[in-house]
């Protein structure tokens, strides 16, 4: 748990372990780019037997003083993901593991996915009786606007982009239940708490900005995947939609909050995640909260 003024972060970790090939998931990697940096990305965030990158894949939750919000929804349970086998019919302890970090399914007041890919969306819903129904009873689920219009409509074309589309078990439900509110890109979801459009990732992506007291943090959600991308801003991966315009909203953010105080929450960092973006002679690099 991490204090910042008056809200508490914390994580919910579905599953942490070596997804996938650094070279596969970010084409344009470079070998002596990552031997270069490998004391600090080996082997916390690239598994140098496999060259496997090491992802998180967890919800943050924000207690403020009256609210509790849930920040992306990782893959859930029980899903259908044909050619996706890390994500296909999962069964993890996720609800158990948010009852141990203190919080029951219906003290959730808001869910907020910075992105509606499969990852970031699963647990919106689970499996009732053979019928997929919100997993937060008393939720309101905040989407924003473009980014949901965005899926709802390619799933009505049924194309298909870089990552499967799952607006049907995870986003519709939630819709016909009347607990989705569709927003602005900067609504202000609490007092200090507000969305910024982040698009590249994908269209309607953002990221969340957190401020308390004296205190900054950046929920930044998929604009980085992969500490890599730090030494590199222009390495997007194969899950963004569009490559070239990710890179130019990676690269700003990265400028922005470099050796800064703003506390960066990434989505998929390896634990502990939260940390701050420093200058390096090549690049940028993360200092992990607790690292001296
Ligand atoms: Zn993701």
């Amino acid at each position: 748990m991490h204090q910042l003024g008056d809200i508490e972060i914390s994580r919910v970790v579905e599953s942490e372990r070596p997804f996938v090939d650094v070279f596969g998931f970010i084409p344009d990697a470079q070998m002596e780019v990552i031997e270069a940096n490998r004391d600090w990305l080996m082997p916390r965030f690239i598994d140098p037997e496999s060259m496997m990158i090491i992802l998180n894949i967890q919800s943050y939750i924000l207690k403020t003083r009256n609210q509790t919000i849930l920040v992306d929804a990782c893959v859930g349970n029980h899903k259908d993901r044909p050619g996706r086998p890390m994500f296909h019919q999962l069964n993890t302890p996720y609800l158990s593991e948010l009852e141990a970090a203190g919080v029951r399914p219906e003290e959730i007041d808001i869910v907020l996915c910075t992105h509606l890919h499969v990852d970031h969306v699963g647990w919106n819903t689970q499996l009732v009786d053979g019928r997929w129904v919100p997993t937060f009873p008393n939720a309101k689920y905040v989407f924003a606007r473009k980014e949901h219009d965005f899926w709802e409509q390619r799933q009505k074309d049924g194309t298909e982009g870089p990552v499967p589309n799952v607006y049907d078990d995870s986003v519709l439900p939630v819709v016909e239940a009347g607990q989705a509110v569709l927003v602005a890109s900067d609504h202000e979801l609490d007092h200090g708490i507000s969305l910024e459009p982040a698009p590249g990732h994908t269209p309607g992506n953002i990221v969340l900005n957190l401020s308390s007291g004296n205190e900054d943090a950046v929920l930044t959600g998929d604009v980085i995947h992969h500490p890599l991308q730090l030494v590199r801003p222009e390495w997007s991966s194969r899950a963004c939609e569009d490559r070239i315009q990710s890179a130019k909203t990676r690269r700003a953010l990265v400028e922005r909050y470099a050796d800064t105080d703003t506390l960066i929450a990434p989505a998929h960092f390896a634990s502990p995640t939260m940390g701050h973006i420093i200058s390096r002679d090549d690049g940028f690099g993360f200092r992990m909260l607790g690292d001296t």
